[in-house]
């Protein structure tokens, strides 16, 4: 008998029983895969060290896993900064703007589209400021209808980039959001004086127009030496020895009796627990639970997915291309977002040599989009292929739900008593690996709440 069991050993299933460990609960993690860690992740192909997936981990310096860190990590690694997010253009590259005074210079852009976008921008900033709702409304909808096609493009390919759906489907919010305009306002009563002081210390600096001018996407964000698995690395080394893991164990169901979850089962075994935390798909739940209220799961089949193809190549020199710290994106045709690793860190890629992940959203069958992918690279890259040694490909889901304006975001309380959920799906805020800290913070609220944690 466990008093919980986490269901999922990627990181914010291994977040949570790390937190849960660490206020003394016995914890069991059950991950379905021969090895922990999910989506946060790298391993090695033919000398190279490969994430799952081109990595900038955001809110590093005030945030949710700057304070899970903080608190409860025995040992937290290094981070790099970050660098800038630049787009590309026959022309080379140029830094993405981040505020007004920027956009002004961005010549990417026609100068008429320029001055038209930081209209909007300053509208919709304006607005929100007013407290007017703009998660409803999408980007595309508040945008001027005289564009060039290149600046829908740009627009777009942000828009994927944030929320891996397109203008259409993103909303305002999302974008203001996800370009730092706004913090997010949500004051965290934990019941935990330590960390709603921590923090309301951090969160002081909520949306403002002069940020407008001030604004700095990319500060706070970084990439771990050493590659993703060395933020794994620290969260498995923190973990005490009340928490128990065991991979190759898929969770087939959530055991419940009168509306309370009680345990979960395998093909071969049963464990019981007092609390079951679920951090694989919400979207599983209907499969693994028999007796969802019909609204729960009439929501839940409205949580919206996307899915991203990455392309890793390991080239056999440096090339003056990526001889820069941060990203790319190219936004016309067939739109990416690249980051030359190995620029982080030297053990990344052998000496000398160079690694580079490009990233494209999958809209169409994997064959087909392979093929634009490649007609880009090679459009942008004419030289490439000759320094090409090493291909990989990863076709993933980045979020297990995107925040678009129809999708459904369950939240971290479910239907079921003690089922609780983590993970990408269990809240809209932020994203990737600072929207799963957001929800190990949320769990821990609920828990306290509900009497299950002491204050
Ligand atoms: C290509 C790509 C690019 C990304 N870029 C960024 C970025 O720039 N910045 C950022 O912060 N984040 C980024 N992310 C997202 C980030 O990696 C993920 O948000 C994060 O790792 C998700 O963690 P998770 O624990 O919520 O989910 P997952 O990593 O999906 O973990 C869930 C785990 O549960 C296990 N599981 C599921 N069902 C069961 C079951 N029934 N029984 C047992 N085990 C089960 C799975 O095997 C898995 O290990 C990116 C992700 C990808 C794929």
């Amino acid at each position: 008998m466990y008093d919980v069991i986490v269901v999922g050993g990627g990181i914010s299933g291994l977040l949570s029983a790390l937190v849960l460990g660490k206020h003394g609960k016995k914890v069991l993690v059950l991950e379905k895969r021969k090895y922990l860690g999910g989506n946060c992740n790298s391993y090695r192909v033919d000398g190279f060290q490969v994430d799952t997936g081109p990595h900038a981990i955001t809110h590093l310096q005030k945030g949710p896993l700057r304070v899970l860190m903080d608190r409860y990590f025995d040992y937290i690694p290094a981070f790099i900064d970050y660098g800038t997010y630049y787009s590309r253009t026959s022309d080379g590259i140029k830094p993405i703007p981040s505020n007004l005074r920027e956009f002004v210079t961005f010549d990417v852009l026609p100068k008429k589209d320029r001055l038209m976008l930081s209209q909007a921008l300053t509208r919709a900033l304006t607005l929100f400021t007013f407290g007017i709702d703009m998660s409803k409304e999408s980007v595309y909808s508040r945008l001027p209808h005289n564009l060039s096609e290149d600046t829908y493009n740009f627009v777009d390919t942000i828009s994927y980039f944030l929320s891996g759906k397109s203008m259409k489907e993103t909303s305002i919010y999302r974008i203001l959001e996800g370009s730092s305009f706004v913090r997010d306002s949500v004051m965290y009563e934990t019941q935990d004086q330590t960390i709603t002081d921590q923090l309301a210390e951090q969160i002081t600096n909520i949306t403002s127009l002069g940020r407008l001018v001030t604004n700095k996407t990319a500060s706070a964000q970084a990439y771990p030496r050493g590659g993703l698995k060395t933020l794994l690395g620290s969260v498995l080394h923190s973990l005490p020895d009340n928490v128990e893991i065991r991979t190759d164990t898929c969770v087939k169901q959530i055991l419940t009796d009168g509306g309370k979850a009680y345990g979960v089962s395998t093909d071969d075994e049963s464990y019981r627990a007092d609390t079951i935390v679920h951090s694989g798909f919400a979207k599983d739940l209907p499969s693994m639970i028999t007796d969802l209220p019909a609204d729960y799961l009439r929501d839940l089949r409205r949580i919206d997915q996307a899915r991203g193809l990455c392309i890793w190549l390991g080239l056999s020199k440096q090339l003056k291309e990526f001889d820069y710290i941060g990203s790319e994106i190219w936004f016309k045709e067939k739109a990416y977002w690249a980051m030359p690793i190995s620029n982080y860190s030297h053990t990344i890629a052998p000496k000398g040599k160079q690694l580079v992940g490009f990233m494209f959203a999958v809209k169409d069958s994997v064959k087909s989009e392979k093929r634009r992918a490649w007609e880009t690279i090679h459009r942008v890259f004419p030289d490439i292929e000759k320094y090409i040694e090493m291909t990989h490909y990863q076709v993933t889901i980045p979020e297990k739900a995107s925040v678009s304006i129809e999708g459904y975001i369950p939240g971290v309380r479910t239907p079921v008593k003690d089922l609780y959920l983590v993970g990408t799906d269990a809240v809209a805020r932020s994203m990737g690996i600072t929207r799963a800290a957001f929800s190990v913070i949320d769990l821990l609220k609920c828990v306290r709440e509900d009497g299950y944690l002491k204050p």
